[in-house]
């Protein structure tokens, strides 16, 4: 182990009246206890203060008396109220020298540029005395390690931009932090739909009793069960393959058949699986206004199995482009099952697919009725085995809660369609 130091605890200090007062959302504590937390460095608390030196100043003392490292994001920028690293600086009673390869690299980026490099911009490249720089490869302020040997302290400093946060994380501050612990810890995530926590846990449950090594732990988001399985050792990849050796024994249990993946969302598998089977897809939307195509779209390669969808939010487009019969939509509704099935039946053969998913539904808060409540969505399916459809009630958790869970039905039923289960 390197001079002095041993991280086994850290705390992450953010530094931004922006995150105080609500006009962003602190990501980049979330990215980085993620980070942390998978190198097996212990973390028992987290703060954000605002652009204020002395407060800055008593809650970084603070974190120090108690953790081994305090990684802080924010406040490196070449503005009056980037106070950060002087105040670093200062407590950690060192002064601040121009680091010249950091002048260079600012000077070949604003060149780069043709943007006229002020003054200020000099600032970024002050780096306190004693520590270990970071280069910035997405921006102006290079990151940086001040280590303190005689108390065996460090504070990390990175900017807060987290475009410019991950990569430095990810590829200079994990590297260098690993110097200084023991264990690593890798942790895999099995994807699932369509069973229930409480479901999943029963099932799996001797298994999360008597596993110490890996961990096998239940959570519940959007519709979803994830089961994270977290292996310690010294080794990275004994750690991988004891995840994997618990995978499969999961894969075993009645579990098995609803995993759809293993650290995948549904649309990347959905999209893995329709390249795979050589299946194109179509989408016909009501309720979900092109929130599937939307959510399909972000995967990056899915133009390969999706050529398009209709929002179909009136009755006319469900009638005119989809096929959707006048007597079906007065007899039946708009949101009906037999619409449903029309609408998939049209859209596959308007896009020419192989697999045509259709959403209609109400997604509140107004529309409902007793007979057709807020939450009662038809999903049909129209696939080589002819035309089904789906009635799901969802609970009338809001607009936006009935239409992502709506969507995620879709997104499970075209994986269904592509038999991957
Ligand atoms: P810059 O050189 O761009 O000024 P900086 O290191 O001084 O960067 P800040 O000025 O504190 O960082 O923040 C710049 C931007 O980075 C913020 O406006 C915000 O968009 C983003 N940001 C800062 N802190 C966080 C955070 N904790 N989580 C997510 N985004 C953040």
């Amino acid at each position: 182990m390197k001079n002095n130091f041993r991280v086994e605890s850290a705390e992450i200090l953010c530094v931004g009246t922006e995150i105080l007062i609500g006009d962003i959302v602190n990501t980049n504590a979330a990215y980085i206890s993620s980070r942390l937390a998978e190198m097996g460095i212990n973390q028992y608390h987290q703060e954000v203060v605002g652009d204020n030196p002395d407060r800055l100043r008593f809650y970084l003392k603070n974190a120090l008396d108690r953790a081994d490292c305090v990684i802080m994001s924010g406040g490196l920028g070449p503005t009056y109220d980037d106070l950060t690293k002087e105040t670093v600086a200062d407590l950690m009673g060192r002064s601040l020298y121009l680091h010249e390869r950091s002048l260079e690299r600012l000077e070949s980026y604003f060149k780069g540029r043709q943007i006229k490099m002020t003054d200020n911009n000099r600032k970024q490249a002050m780096i306190p005395e004693g520590s270990v720089v970071f280069d910035n490869d997405c921006g102006t302020a290079p990151g940086m390690a001040v280590e303190d040997e005689e108390k065996g302290k460090i504070v990390i400093l990175l900017p807060g931009p987290p475009r410019e946060l991950h990569p430095m994380l990810d590829n200079s501050v994990i590297p260098y932090l690993s110097q200084f612990t023991e264990s690593v810890f890798v942790s895999k995530n099995i994807n699932i739909f369509g069973m229930g926590e409480s479901t999943v846990a029963s099932i799996v449950d001797d298994i999360m009793q008597t596993s110490t090594n890996p961990t096998v732990a239940p959570y519940a988001k959007d519709s979803e069960v994830r089961l994270r399985i977290t292996a310690k050792g010294s080794d990275k990849d004994a750690c991988a393959s004891l995840c994997d050796e618990m995978i499969e024994r999961i894969r075993q249990t009645e579990v098995g058949r609803c995993i759809y993946g293993v650290d995948t969302s549904l649309e990347e598998a959905l999209v893995a699986r329709l390249k795979e089977k050589g299946l194109k897809l179509a989408l016909a939307e009501s309720c979900t206004g092109g929130m599937v195509a939307k959510t399909v779209t972000d995967v990056s390669g899915s133009s390969a199995v999706f050529d398009g969808g209709v929002v179909s939010y009136a009755n006319e487009v469900k009638k005119s482009l989809l096929g959707v019969s006048a007597d079906t939509l007065d007899c039946f509704g708009a949101v009906s099952e037999q619409t449903a099935s029309e609408m998939a039946e049209g859209v596959k053969k308007l896009m020419n697919a192989d697999i045509g998913i259709a959403l209609t539904g109400i997604a509140g808060p107004g529309g409902g009725s007793e007979e057709k409540p807020v939450g009662l969505v038809y999903l049909g399916v129209s696939g080589k085995n002819g035309t089904f459809t789906k009635e799901l009630r969802i609970r009338n958790n809001g607009r936006d809660y009935v239409r992502v869970s709506a969507t995620k039905q879709a997104l499970y039923a075209a994986l269904c369609e592509a038999e991957i289960f």
